[in-house]
């Protein structure tokens, strides 16, 4: 098929293959009035019929094929055969360039104008395939990446530096757009919003560039050869978070706030001399997607239950705990999101404001002019607050500040530093907090993990390696399930050949009851521990993860990443079990469980 010229009135075709109702198709044309969005779009809006029926519908009635870009293996030069530009504008991407044909998927195949504006723009005739929007807009941010234009952008900006005609007060106009650093730094940081990096590094090494983004966790690095742009790089940044630009032997950090493809994003930035000029460490925080609530946030509906029951206390003190990066502030925002209502006053102390947040008396701390932790909590209790969040208890004073204030009528949120709930406890006192006193205020501690997702697109059954068999031997049948078939991800342009896609949350919540509160109070942590494991609602985390894996939502390298973060002695137990079993472990074939119905038991 050529083009898409025998029109097919959308309407009548899905009436008459029953796919929706003369009644809701009258209702979809009503709205479609208002919103003037094509008619398609508006049913699959209005949720009337299922964008797979829909489409495969279509793709028979114009006879053309219904391609599925989540499993489709994109070749990038051919893609590159239509800029982004009229990629989005289209809706449309080169699936394949054949030897006198180009194969083009669109989102809408009967959008005549886009069909003669792609044949004259590709020098090939082009046959049609229809794909789903979603899948489409998905693919072209993960295609159609900035590396060409920040590799031609630093090699302009390379050129321009050895011919001289780099100047200060080029890089001193704040509104001037047109110069390459500019542009460049512009390109490097939509390029990282656009594949949802958190941080961006740009490390001057002795012979080259290197920059690196954050992508779930992992650094993915990209090369350049153009090293001496980096001093105009950092100098046009310390200006931009207004730093000291002539002091480049000190370690600086800053912020700014700038607009990226419509989107509000704070900049954390820091500076650190090293051997060969200034690294600069950016912190993303998109503004614009907002805080994710405690829904989101990956926690299971028992949990969520449980915490939501104990951030509703008028008083006490909850703590969320892990280490940096496990999406602790997510929670404690999370959970902030949900108490901020007009009866509450809510003061928050950190280092440093990560999300504003509307109502939220926010405090940023800076020791330089004696704005501790400290002091500020002191302040806020005079501030007559019923909710206070303290970014993090460090010390024995910030604990004893918020134990108290949580004992005297103030609900108190805070993080601290430990692996484990079970842990967290006994650090409190630890620190040197009177056992009596975290005993009668501390109300529950949730630890947690960001653990990589698998990869939809690329994974494949995994089988275990003889080690992982047997460690998981044991820990299968002490949840009671049968091995079910572990996935993992092979690697594809969705994933940036990772095999991981996403993150999520792994979490275990102590509730304190009155026998941990006894043991607290007479600092007795092997009671405290024994007391924790007797009670039925707290499961590790460990197990909350191997779930997930089994679930296929993620590989069991993570479960065992978690693990190692938890517990080294559990590495130590896969280790020593090995050898003794490894002529058994043969037979140990994963076997296929459906639904693993799931049940938490402590040994
Ligand atoms: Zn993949």
């Amino acid at each position: 098929m050529a083009a898409p010229r025998n029109r097919i009135r959308i309407g009548d075709m899905l009436v008459q293959h029953n796919l929706i109702s003369e009644e809701q198709l009258k209702e979809a044309l009503e709205q479609q009035k208002k919103t003037r969005q094509k008619l398609g779009k508006t049913l699959l809006t209005m949720g009337f019929v299922d964008e797979k029926e829909f489409l495969s519908l279509l793709a028979q009635q114009l006879n053309i094929p219904l391609v599925d870009l989540s499993r489709y293996t994109f070749n990038k030069q051919d893609v590159a055969q239509l800029s982004e530009t009229h990629a989005r504008r289209f809706r449309a991407i080169v699936l394949k360039e054949n030897t006198d044909r180009f194969t083009v998927g669109m989102a809408d195949p009967m959008d005549i104008f886009a069909y003669d504006e792609l044949q004259r723009l590709l020098p090939k005739p082009i046959d049609l395939a229809v794909v789903s929007e979603n899948q489409l807009l998905e693919s072209m941010d993960l295609l159609y990446r900035r590396t060409s234009d920040i590799e031609s952008l630093a090699d302009q900006l390379s050129e321009e530096i050895s011919d001289g005609g780099f100047d200060l007060a080029e890089l001193n106009a704040t509104d001037e757009v047109d110069v390459p650093v500019v542009k460049l730094l512009k390109s490097l940081f939509e390029d990282a919003v656009q594949v949802g990096a958190s941080d961006i590094h740009i490390e001057p090494d002795e012979h080259v560039l290197r920059i690196r983004q954050r992508i779930d966790g992992v650094l993915h690095e990209h090369v350049m050869k153009e090293k001496r742009i980096a001093p105009a790089l950092v100098l046009r940044l310390k200006l931009m978070s207004k730093l000291n630009i002539s002091e480049k032997r000190l370690p600086q950090d800053g912020r700014f706030n700038m607009m990226v493809k419509g989107q509000s994003v704070d900049v954390r930035i820091s500076t650190l001399p090293i051997q060969y000029g200034e690294s600069v460490v950016m912190r993303l925080l998109n503004q614009s997607a907002g805080v994710i609530g405690l829904d989101n946030a990956g926690l299971p509906d028992d949990m969520k239950a449980r915490l939501r029951r104990l951030i509703r206390e008028p008083h006490g003190i909850v703590l969320v705990t892990g280490p940096t990066g496990s999406g602790k502030t997510t929670t404690l925002y999370g959970a902030l999101n949900e108490l901020n209502t007009q009866e509450r006053k809510i003061i928050t102390v950190e280092d440093p404001v990560e999300y504003r947040l509307p109502r939220i008396n926010q405090v940023q701390i800076n020791s330089d002019i004696g704005l501790t932790f400290a002091s500020v909590l002191r302040a806020c209790l005079r501030q007559d607050p019923d909710v206070l969040l303290l970014g993090e208890i460090r010390d024995r004073e910030t604990a004893e500040i918020s134990l108290r204030a949580a004992m005297t009528g103030h609900f108190v949120l805070s993080t601290l530093h430990t692996n484990d709930a079970v842990s967290s406890a006994m650090r409190l006192v630890d620190i040197g907090v009177e056992g009596y006193l975290a005993a009668s205020a501390l109300r529950g501690v949730l630890a947690q993990r960001l653990i990589r997702k698998t990869c939809v697109h690329c994974k494949q059954p995994y089988q275990p390696s003889a080690q992982e068999a047997q460690w998981l031997k044991h820990r299968t049948e002490q949840l009671g399930i049968e091995m079910p078939v572990w996935q993992k991800g092979q690697g594809c342009t969705y994933c940036n050949n990772t095999g991981y896609k996403g993150r999520v949350g792994v979490f275990e919540l102590l509730e304190l009851n009155d026998e941990m509160a006894d043991a607290l109070r007479k600092d007795d942590s092997v009671g405290f521990t024994a007391a924790a494991k007797n009670d039925p609602n707290y499961k590790p985390l460990v197990y909350g993860a191997l779930e997930l894996a089994a679930q296929g939502v993620t590989t069991l390298d993570e479960v065992f990443r978690v693990t190692e973060q938890m517990d080294e002695a559990v590495l130590e137990e896969i280790a020593t079990t090995s050898s003794e079993v490894k002529a058994d472990v043969t037979e140990e074939a994963p076997k296929v469980v459906p639904d693993s119905g799931f049940s938490f038991e402590l040994e």
